[in-house]
């Protein structure tokens, strides 16, 4: 058998750090300031289930000095979200070909709910998912490749992987995974390697 896992952000779906670092200061009338060391802590916490999604709100409102509610971290980040054009034109193709697909994504519920709200039954076409915040932990951890191919009962050589990190393809091809850094100078390598991979 044969899979496809696609990251989420910056594969499926398009967004800019930078601007949820730039919304976080224009509600809070702030000047614009870089992820402190806490930021990613809680972050790394949210999106390992660790931390609920209420907990990180209640997190940035004391930290950033904001007044948010769950429902406007969402909004948030539907309006940050849109539609990654080649992640989805290879997702297409491969969900055309009847191709195994799976996300494997760092990724916490209010993120989730976001894309939702965009597009609904986003996640729905795929075979299955590998969420970190309900696997505990978060790429680049080599447990979450393992526990992945124990749950596909899979060799990484039967997987096709897609990140825009390069840390993330790294440990993904210690596992044995094929995997492949999506950015843009990479796209049509990708596209003719996804090919070849899964006879399309
Ligand atoms: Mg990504």
């Amino acid at each position: 058998m044969k899979y496809f896992l696609f990251d989420i952000g910056n594969v499926l779906v398009d967004f800019n750090a930078q601007d949820f670092l730039d919304a976080i200061a224009a509600e809070a009338g702030r000047e614009v300031e870089p992820l402190t060391a806490r930021d990613l802590e809680r972050i790394d916490a949210v999106e390992t289930g660790r931390l609920s999604d209420a907990g990180f709100v209640d997190y940035l409102n004391e930290a950033k000095g904001l007044s948010w509610t769950v429902d406007d971290l969402v909004a948030m980040w539907s309006k940050m979200f849109s539609l990654h054009e080649t992640g989805q034109g290879l997702f297409l193709d491969a969900l055309k070909a009847d191709v195994q697909i799976y996300t494997l994504s760092n990724i916490a519920q209010h993120h989730v709910d976001a894309i939702e709200n965009n597009w609904s039954g986003f996640f729905d076409k795929m075979t299955g998912l590998f969420m970190s915040y309900k696997m505990g932990v978060r790429k680049p951890d080599m447990a979450i490749y393992t526990k992945v191919l124990d749950h596909l009962g899979a060799l990484g050589e039967e997987c096709f992987f897609l990140d825009d990190k390069p840390e993330n393809v790294e440990v993904a091809r210690e596992a044995g995974i094929e995997a492949y850094q999506f950015v843009p100078e990479n796209h049509e390598a990708i596209r003719n390697a996804a090919n070849e991979f899964f006879g399309l």
